[in-house]
């Protein structure tokens, strides 16, 4: 017997190209597919048995996309708060890495930042951290999409002693997940100043033979650009550029402190800006001339960073904090616009990592990644624009329904495939045992 089809049946369904809005119409699923999006009236005669969920007041937009996260650190959060960049690595997480990251630490990290994820709408993210092969497991039985960046420097850490092993680990989980429908394995050298000439070379190597994504933090903060200046005599995005790491498979994340000419090199090369807005204003990182970028027709995607500097996953914050940052940064009130905040949350993100032809928008013929936003409550009243509404007036609480590739995974403010009073009692242990070490 055929699987049945689904309606969604929403007030607003939020596409990206014009007319933009479609009121009281519905978007039809089957299996991990969108296969219709017509008027509701329409859709009830031309599809009389399909599964109908009501969703009255409600907007539907693509999944989130969080291009940047290192999931596992949810269980570092607030643990070192109100620090600089480069104190904040030194002396609480490298150390703290250092004594507590292995497998299990990630399995139950990586399901905390999921859980966190799904229910505020993220239905595809990307990782970088220790122990992918241990995150992708969480990945696989959670119903979330994921890029997996392999760590790449030249320090030993728990998951390997230098840039060699961390390179040779890469190749076979390349290899391993190279079929994989829902997991796509990436490079990630960390950063120029954790990274030799010879290793990003190598990991150049790595992207052609395999055609796989790189993922790099790049110009976090000004120091990054001084030190690089003083040892390198360039700044660290002409020093990647020389050495041919920037092209369109590249997702760099940060991109404070940019000079026009960055910019220049940036959008020539076609590689993606990560932008992690609320991370780089908590740890007064920089901030990253969006507008300008934009204007050079750099694509920008959007990324929380991990939780221990954000302190939260939620992309519906960060599409605002961005927006808000964008107008303030470059002292222009049409600067990122709703629309353009909401793009950057998911169909900016499908493009830097390589997917957009399979989602990032409502699209017939797209995988149902989909999120169901409710615009009911009292303080997104009246809705003029609900995309307007989506950015700058909802929580992300009012994300009442999320649909990975067709399968419901959260359900009425519910997750159906993971255990939410486990996840939590399995975070508190680990607090108690890191606070009990730390006495
Ligand atoms: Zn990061």
């Amino acid at each position: 017997m055929a699987a049945p089809f689904t309606s969604l049946e929403a007030q607003w369904i939020i596409q990206f190209n014009a007319p933009f809005i479609l009121e009281n119409h519905t978007l039809v699923i089957n299996e991990s597919h969108i296969v219709d999006i017509l008027p509701t009236a329409d859709a009830r005669q031309k599809y009389p048995t399909n599964i109908i969920v009501e969703l009255q007041e409600h907007a539907l937009v693509p999944g989130f996309i969080n291009t940047h996260n290192h999931a596992a650190m949810t269980l570092f959060r607030g643990m070192a708060d109100d620090l600089p960049l480069m104190t904040w690595l030194n002396d609480h997480i490298w150390p703290a890495e250092g004594k507590w990251v292995q497998e299990e630490f990630v399995k139950d990290g990586t399901k905390l930042a999921i859980a966190e994820m799904l229910l505020s709408g993220t239905t595809t993210f990307s990782d970088m951290y220790f122990f992918p092969e241990a995150a992708a497991k969480v990945v696989e039985d959670a119903g979330i999409k994921a890029q997996l960046c392999t760590p790449i420097m030249e320090f030993p850490t728990a998951w390997g002693s230098g840039p060699d092993e961390y390179i040779k680990k890469t190749e076979q989980l390349l290899e391993q997940y190279k079929a994989h429908p829902r997991i796509t394995i990436a490079a990630g050298p960390h950063a120029p100043y954790t990274v030799s000439d010879e290793t990003f070379v190598k990991c150049i190597k790595l992207k052609d033979k395999y055609n796989c994504k790189l993922q790099v933090h790049l110009h976090e903060t000004q120091f990054e650009v001084d030190e690089s200046v003083k040892q390198h005599q360039m700044t660290p995005i002409d020093r990647l550029n020389k050495l041919g790491v920037l092209d369109n498979d590249t997702q760099c994340v940060h991109m404070t402190s940019l000079t026009d000419a960055n910019i220049t090199s940036i959008s020539e090369s076609g590689a993606h800006i990560i932008h992690c807005p609320e991370s780089n204003l908590k740890l007064a990182s920089g901030l990253s001339p969006i507008n300008k970028a934009q204007h050079a027709n750099i694509n920008i995607a959007l990324g929380t960073d991990g939780a221990a500097s954000n302190n939260d996953l939620d992309m519906l914050s960060e599409a605002r904090s961005a927006a808000f940052l964008a107008k303030a940064v470059s002292s222009d009130a049409t600067a990122l616009s709703a629309i353009e905040a909401l793009k950057a949350a998911t169909i900016n993100g499908a493009k830097a990592l390589g997917i957009d032809e399979k989602t990032g928008s409502l699209e017939t013929g797209k995988l149902a990644d989909i999120i169901a936003i409710d615009l009911s409550p009292l303080h997104c009243q009246p809705v003029y624009d609900p995309i307007s509404q989506i950015i700058y007036a909802s929580r992300s609480d009012q994300i009442t329904n999320v649909w990975s590739e067709g399968q419901r995974l959260v359900e009425n403010r519910k997750l159906t495939k993971m255990n939410t009073a486990e996840i939590i009692n399995q975070a508190k242990a680990w607090a108690s045992k890191i606070k009990e070490a730390n006495k």
